[in-house]
């Protein structure tokens, strides 16, 4: 593992920890700066593959990366922000939990599919925890004129945090963990008061994602590309991607 390392740290970007804060019971703010950050060429839903094994001796392979989205970007002053939540308790939860300013974080940028995409002109929004930051820089980034409606949820209520800017622009509820029938029960609610062509970002658990997928285009005949989904975990795996 050694050279390993020594050979990914010439590769991965390094970068320090400047900033970290407990936004909630179950979530970390993370705030790192490199002059890398300055040139990044970035789009809305990015998000990083950070090498969490580089700087925990006792990881193996399989704990050694955890991906994580990037909340917000500053090219000015060369900082990105994340927000990790700890309900996982895995490798990665621990990882953030024990960080401090000053310690360095190695990664790599990721694009992937779940991004801004600005051509419908209704959005609805839904996701658990680890997803909050994810969806809140894509709403963020679209234009204002844009109806936005959202599910975001989790067991309890308090541990669902504000947008980085403070605002609290989503509908936080609290449900138990796989809330299929609870989420399809509101999206009933809302769908009828989305105007214009319509679109639904879905992120978080693996689950939900993949039932939530499979309602909007078998009962609700949504075109595929109205559609956009992303597992961030499984019940029934370590990490993902
Ligand atoms: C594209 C992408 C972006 C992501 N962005 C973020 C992000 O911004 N913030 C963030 O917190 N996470 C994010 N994740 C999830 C993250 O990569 C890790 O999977 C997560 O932090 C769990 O890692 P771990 O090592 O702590 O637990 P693991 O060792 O991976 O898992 C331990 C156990 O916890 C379960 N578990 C994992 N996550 C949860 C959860 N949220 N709630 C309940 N049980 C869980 C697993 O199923 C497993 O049984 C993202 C994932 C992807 C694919």
């Amino acid at each position: 593992m050694g050279i390993i390392k020594t050979i990914l740290k010439r590769v991965l970007k390094e970068n320090t920890i400047v900033e970290k804060q407990k936004i909630s019971e179950s979530a970390y703010r993370i705030r790192v700066k490199s002059d890398n950050i300055k040139d990044v060429e970035f789009v809305a839903g990015y998000f990083l593959r950070i090498g969490i094994g580089m700087t925990e001796e006792s990881l193996t392979m399989k704990d050694f990366v955890r991906s994580y989205s990037v909340w917000d970007l500053d090219k000015t002053n060369g900082t990105l922000d994340l927000a990790i939540a700890t309900h996982s308790k895995g490798s990665g939860a621990k990882w953030a939990e024990q960080r401090k300013v000053g310690d360095k974080v190695y990664f790599t940028w990721k694009k992937g599919n779940f991004i801004l995409d600005d051509t419908a002109n209704s959005y609805l929004f839904i996701g658990d925890l680890s997803a909050l930051s994810h969806l809140y820089i894509i709403r963020r980034n679209l234009p204002k004129d844009k109806q936005v409606e959202s599910i975001l949820y989790s067991q309890h209520k308090s541990e669902l945090f504000a947008d980085i800017d403070g605002t609290m622009p989503f509908n936080f509820y609290e449900l138990p963990e796989n809330p299929y029938s609870e989420i399809i029960a509101e999206i009933k609610k809302i769908i009828p008061h989305m105007t214009g062509r319509k679109m639904v970002y879905v992120g978080g658990d693996s689950r939900i994602c993949v039932a939530l997928n499979q309602y909007f285009r078998r009962e609700l005949n949504w075109d595929t590309k109205q559609i956009k989904t992303k597992p961030f975990w499984n019940p029934d795996k370590k990490g993902l991607e």
